[in-house]
C-alpha cells in the first residue's frame, strides 16, 4: 500500500519536473543554436580576413555554448532535488452523517473543506471533505526533534 502511493507521487513529480525542463530544454537549446551561428559568423569572418572580429565573435559564441551546457546541467541537478523534496497534500473525507466513514486520498484540484461530494459514504449520507493536510515525511520529522 505504501510502496503504491510512492510509485505515484515519483510519476507525479517526474511529469512535473518534464514540463519544468522542456522550458529550461527550449531556452537553452536557442541559446545553442545562437552560440552555434555565432561561431558559425566566426569562421566566416575569420576568412574573409577579420581576425578581431572573428575572435571576439568565437569568444561569444564558446562562452553561449559553455553557458547553455551549464544550464542544462544544474536543471537536470535541480529537478533531482525537487524530486525528492515534494510534499505530499492529502484531503481527507467524512461522511455528513456522525458515521466513522473516513477516507484518505491525495489532494486534487478544486477540494477545500466542508465541501460535499457526490460520492455517498457507506452508510448512505453524502460524503464531504473534513481535512486537508501535508503529509509530514520521517525525514522532516527527525529535523524536528
Ligand atoms: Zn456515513
Amino acid at each position: 500500500m505504501k510502496m503504491k502511493h510512492m510509485m505515484q507521487n515519483q510519476t507525479q513529480s517526474a511529469s512535473a519536473n518534464k514540463k519544468i525542463s522542456t522550458y529550461l530544454t527550449m531556452i537553452v537549446l536557442i541559446v545553442m543554436a545562437l552560440a552555434v551561428t555565432a561561431l558559425f559568423i566566426a569562421v566566416e569572418t575569420y576568412l574573409v580576413g577579420d581576425q578581431l572580429a572573428a575572435g571576439v565573435l568565437a569568444g561569444i559564441g564558446v562562452l553561449a555554448l559553455v553557458l547553455s551546457v551549464f544550464l542544462l546541467y544544474q536543471s537536470k541537478m535541480q529537478s533531482a532535488q525537487v524530486k525528492i523534496e515534494v510534499p505530499k497534500v492529502m484531503t481527507t473525507i467524512g461522511c455528513v452523517k456522525p458515521c466513522d466513514q473516513k477516507t484518505v486520498r491525495e489532494f486534487q484540484r478544486g477540494d477545500y473543506v466542508y465541501k460535499e461530494l457526490d460520492s455517498s459514504c457507506q452508510c448512505g449520507g453524502k460524503q464531504m471533505i473534513t481535512g486537508i493536510f501535508k503529509e509530514v515525511k520521517e525525514k522532516e520529522k527527525t529535523y524536528n526533534v
